[in-house]
């Protein structure tokens, strides 16, 4: 949703880049960037990724040929069309999206992308890699994605709620508490969570059940705001250890500054962290003497100030970014940011994943060749649809928690998760990204089996 002053591009007074005419614009840029679609920023999609990195997981497990199948394909791809008259008053047409891949552990879950470059293929990626996700956190839910491809971020809020009622209403059919529970992601927040909580309700009577990320005055739950960036600090307190770090001579750099890149910052900074780097998709800044996450925080998201205007920082191009020196590099903004072409460049001694399939497998490998410590996606970023499982389970009570039993708690499932996979990791000498994705496909084959669906 909109949250700094539009240019006249943006608002469409020119006559360009409204509506979906930002999504052709985007692929415009694609196009000339020599990427085959919008959001294939590396040399291969998102979907490649997690299907590599699936493969991989499921030749060390010798699964036979018909069980990898069903793991490779969802289980469930709802297309819509959203026509929704704009303020420009014209009827724009945007795609929208539902993916449910597995749900052999739960009800499916998984987050609402509004961007551009959302495609179904995109969808399906982020679909699957939730199905291991919720497996590796071992919360009981299976793996889902939705995603609607506008450009939230440069609309008004009464398009960007038009577009969510209009979503809901078209996927509303294959959702539940029981049966499917988005919750945010890029460009969605707990207010699209509050409009898409609204919009069920209208049919279904209250059910607050039916998303998480919701508001605290509509049944939100403390603590899932931060829940993300909080699991990301999580991870970095239980491997600083074993490369050496301490978090007052701790530097890190945040790409992508939105919800899970400035919470994750705001509370290393808390533990005595510095952050030395911070970008969006507005630009990049770096300071060796220090960026205060609280005040970037406020700068952005309450001043409606851009990055890029952050007093005291120098900017830097955005690929500057990834070569400062620091300790750890958070990625916290889109897939395939970390690829073949960059990785090279990087300088840190510790990856945590923010965000969902930011490095390549052959970025993985140059990472590895660096010696740099990779925290993967399916673990480092759990703690969202951790918290979203303590919301669900909070709203089917009708109880609240206290933040601090939410975070205690959060604190216990993420360390779990990162005992579970690096001893499996220590055991067959593997990559934490290669043990926590056998750890989630074993969990997710021994429901189905059991269930007798496979
Ligand atoms: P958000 O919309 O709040 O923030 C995204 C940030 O990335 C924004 O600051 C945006 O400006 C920035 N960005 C976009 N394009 C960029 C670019 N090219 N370069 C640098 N920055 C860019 O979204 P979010 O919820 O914080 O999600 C961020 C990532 O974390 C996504 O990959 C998402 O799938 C993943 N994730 C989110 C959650 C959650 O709970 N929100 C949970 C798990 C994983």
């Amino acid at each position: 949703m909109a949250t700094k002053p539009k240019t006249a591009e943006q608002t469409g007074e020119d006559g360009t880049a409204h509506g979906p005419e930002a999504v052709e614009l985007a692929k415009e840029e694609a196009e000339k960037a020599g990427a085959s679609k919008p959001g294939q920023r590396a040399e291969m999609s998102n979907l490649d990724i997690v299907r590599f990195y699936f493969d991989r997981a499921v030749e060390r497990l010798e699964l036979p040929d018909d069980i990898r199948v069903v793991f490779w394909e969802p289980y469930r791809e709802v297309t819509v069309q959203i026509p929704v008259k704009l303020t420009d008053g014209k009827t724009h047409v945007f795609s929208g999206y539902r993916i449910q891949h597995n749900g052999a552990r739960g009800p499916y879950k998984g987050g609402i992308r509004f961007h551009p470059e959302v495609d179904i293929d995109e969808v399906r990626a982020l679909a699957s890699l939730m199905t291991w996700k919720t497996a590796v956190a071992n919360v009981p839910f299976g793996g889902a994605k939705g995603g609607v491809n506008c450009p939230a971020d440069q609309l008004e809020r009464s398009e960007v709620q038009k577009i969510t009622r209009s979503f809901m209403d078209k996927i509303e059919k294959v959702l539940g508490p029981t049966r499917d529970i988005p919750a945010p992601d890029v460009n969605t927040n707990a207010q699209v969570m509050a409009w898409m909580m609204d919009e069920y309700g209208k049919l279904h009577g209250h059910t607050p059940a039916i998303c998480t990320g919701k508001p605290i005055a509509l049944e939100g739950s403390y603590g899932r705001e931060q829940a993300t960036g909080r699991g990301c600090v999580y991870m970095f307190r239980e491997a600083a250890p074993q490369i050496g770090l301490t978090p007052s001579e701790t530097s890190f750099v945040v790409q992508g500054y939105g919800n899970v890149g400035s919470w994750a910052a705001r509370i290393m900074q808390q533990l005595g962290c510095k952050m030395v780097g911070a970008s969006d998709a507005t630009g990049a800044i770096r300071s060796d003497a220090g960026i205060d996450a609280e005040k970037l925080t406020r700068h952005i998201f309450e001043e409606e100030g851009q990055l890029t205007e952050f007093p005291g920082a120098e900017v830097i191009s955005p690929d500057d970014l990834l070569a400062i020196e620091c300790d750890v590099f958070i990625p916290a903004a889109l897939g395939g940011m970390i690829h073949e072409g960059n990785a090279d460049r990087m300088n840190c001694r510790m990856v945590i994943e923010g965000a969902n399939s930011p490095t390549t497998p052959a970025a993985d490998e140059i990472l590895q060749d660096k010696d740099v410590y990779v925290i993967p996606d399916v673990m480092a970023n759990a703690g969202g649809v951790v918290c979203s499982y303590f919301e669900w389970v909070q709203n089917l009570q009708h109880f609240r928690w206290a933040e601090r039993e939410v975070n205690d708690k959060l604190g216990g499932i993420m360390r779990k998760a990162y005992r579970d996979v690096s001893g499996r990791a220590k055991e067959e000498k593997l990559t934490l990204r290669d043990a926590s994705y056998l750890v989630g496909i074993e969990r997710v084959v021994e429901a189905s089996r059991t269930r007798g669906y496979v």
